[in-house]
């Protein structure tokens, strides 16, 4: 089955945002979960190829322009430059996105020369998400993160002088070994450099990663919950001494900088998605594409999917509520009223639990986190769904 069957015969696809998913890595970092695979350059042309097919498909199926596009990965920036040059031609020539649209590309700073940079620069990208992680040569070591970190500053600068200047740095924090001043100096390091978007994840231990195996073998020590969280506080201030707004649980932006493309997901928007085991969403349809890239390329028109997830009723206003509860400004409260409409008894209970708690506030009409329910999200959004 393909994500054709996602929409009815002879329908348009009608979305405001389109990911694109390229799968090779130059080497498997141990927390990584994300779909990718080594690449040694022989399949990059075959993929590239096949990808353009499967955007002349949505091409021939979309009804408007897109917002956002997000190219991510895997690497995108690992494509040989005239691969990524013309993957973002067929894009441009394409018209696929508005005028003003925010354009993606992730990248791993070891990739990003100067060629790349002005590849993606002339291909019309107009926002890039570099993958920092640390800037701590020991805890990159622990990630297996293979990367200087002397590069983050220099492909900066790189995108810089090419005409790019809407940036995102990766971090992550609570990296087994390190300390709560390890983490600020990390931080210091990232709001030295400018970047228009920060995204401070804690690191999560992925069941079938290199990681957590290490984790089950006891051969990593997680960082202790107290310090993670004051890990989380102390981001929390000195990013808004920096001049940065918290807009999202793990995310921080300058005034007008956050990021469109993932606004769309914690919003439930229409987004699709292209390229092997990319997860799109259609009208309360969530779906995922097959992983396998040696059958994505042997395959045509709209790539095969494995998952798909209709979203209805009381399941869809838990995914909802919690998407929304992502974000710092919360959900209007008449929104609320409407999802609450098709919510379980449970759940509106469960909301007045957090706000006895104290996670969770009624403010400035609306319902959102409050500081202490910031620093335990996710045990808020499990009691709500
Ligand atoms: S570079 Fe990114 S996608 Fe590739 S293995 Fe590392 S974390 Fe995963």
């Amino acid at each position: 089955v393909s994500a054709a069957t996602l929409i009815e015969a002879g329908e348009r696809v009608s979305v405001r945002g389109l990911y694109i998913h390229i799968p090779f890595c130059f080497h498997k970092c141990h927390y990584c979960d994300f779909y990718s695979i080594v690449d040694t350059r022989d399949r990059q042309q075959s993929f590239v190829e096949r990808l353009i097919s499967e955007l002349a498909a949505f091409d021939s199926m979309r009804d408007e322009q897109v917002e956002t596009i997000f190219i991510g990965g895997g690497t995108p920036t690992l494509l040989q430059p005239s691969l990524l040059s013309r993957l973002l031609g067929e894009v441009a020539t394409r018209r696929i996105a508005l005028p003003g649209a925010e354009f993606t590309v992730e990248a791993n700073p070891e990739t990003v020369t100067d060629e790349v940079a002005e590849v993606l620069a002339a291909g019309g990208v107009n926002r890039v998400s570099v993958g920092a992680q640390s800037f701590d040569a020991r805890h990159l070591k622990t990630l297996e993160r293979w990367h200087d970190p002397s590069n983050v500053e220099r492909s900066l600068t790189r995108l810089r002088r090419s005409g790019i200047h809407n940036i995102n740095l990766d971090l992550i924090c609570a990296i087994p070994g390190q300390t709560l001043e390890d983490a600020a100096a990390d931080l210091e390091r990232a709001i030295a450099l400018d970047p228009t978007h920060l995204s401070v994840y804690t690191l999560i231990y992925e069941p079938n990663t290199p990681l957590h195996v290490r984790l089950m073998q006891n051969a990593v020590v997680p960082v202790d919950e107290e310090t993670e969280a004051a890990m989380f506080e102390a981001t929390i201030d000195r990013l808004a001494a920096a001049g940065y707004e918290h807009y999202e649980v793990s995310n921080w932006s300058k005034p007008g900088a956050a990021c469109r493309h993932n606004l769309l997901y914690w919003t439930n928007a229409d987004w699709w998605a292209l390229g092997p085991s990319a997860a799109g969403h259609v009208r309360g349809t969530r779906w995922k594409n097959s992983p396998r890239l040696g059958e994505y390329i042997d395959s045509d028109g709209f790539a095969l999917i494995t998952d798909v997830e209709s979203l209805n009723g009381d399941r869809r206003a838990g995914e909802t509520l919690m998407l929304r509860l992502r974000l710092i400004e919360g959900i209007p409260l008449g929104e609320l009223d409407v999802l609450l409409v098709s919510s379980s008894v449970t759940r509106r209970e469960a909301i007045g639990r957090q706000i006895a708690l104290g996670h969770l506030e009624q403010a400035s009409g609306q319902l959102r986190l409050t500081r202490a329910g910031l620093l335990v999200a996710d045990d808020v959004f499990m009691d709500l769904l």
